[in-house]
């Protein structure tokens, strides 16, 4: 499949992996947005959530645990941090592999004007 994150998975594209268990993986945005910005994707190749059926919510599940602990580490759990995921054309999705950004380390800019 010619998805940069399925390769990501695979390692045939080098990344700088903060977490990896069966099912998740946890690595650093290449071009990031904030001091802290780590992205948080399924294994399982799925589109964006609104491709998402039955199981694939408790992997949703299962990225928000490994966000947690991800904000944990980097030191980011007390000040502050915002999860994103976006889908499809209108918000501007890149990458049509699920992910969810993980952004924090400074005052992050208001998503609501
Ligand atoms: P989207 O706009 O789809 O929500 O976000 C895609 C994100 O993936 C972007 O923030 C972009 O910088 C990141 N990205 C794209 N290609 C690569 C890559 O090859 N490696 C890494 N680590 N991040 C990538
Ligand atoms: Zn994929």
């Amino acid at each position: 499949m010619d998805c940069i994150f399925c390769k990501i998975v695979e390692g045939t594209i080098p990344s700088t992996k903060v977490y990896e268990d069966d099912r998740v993986l946890g690595f650093l945005d290449i071009r990031p947005s904030a001091p802290v910005h780590v992205l948080i994707i399924p294994k399982k190749h799925i589109p964006s959530v609104t491709e998402a059926e039955g199981e694939d919510f408790s992997l949703i599940g299962d990225m928000h645990r490994v966000a947690q602990q991800i904000a944990k580490e980097k030191g980011v759990a007390e000040s502050g941090y915002r999860l994103l995921s976006n889908s499809g054309p209108d918000s501007g999705q890149e990458v049509f592999h699920l992910h969810l950004h993980l952004l924090g380390g400074e005052k992050l800019g208001s998503v609501n004007g």
